[in-house]
């Protein structure tokens, strides 16, 4: 399913595509299509929406000073 993410760092929206869809939570790093940037991306299972709801963060290696 495809899911809707902001990127933290250059704010452009795109689309991420999660495979995984049998309901546990989950955490990863992606790297965003505009800027290439890693974030982490948490993804919540919504049981009654049926789908993940995302928040995402900027990676750890990452703070203000950096963009
Ligand atoms: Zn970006």
């Amino acid at each position: 399913m495809e899911y809707k993410v902001q990127c933290p760092f250059c704010r452009e929206k795109f689309s991420i595509e999660i495979l995984k869809e049998d309901g546990e939570d989950q955490e990863f790093i992606w790297d965003c299509e505009i800027c290439c940037r890693p974030m982490d991306i948490h993804a919540r299972w919504d049981e009654s929406h049926h789908r993940f709801s995302l928040s995402v963060d900027r990676g750890s290696g990452f703070d203000e000073m950096a963009i």
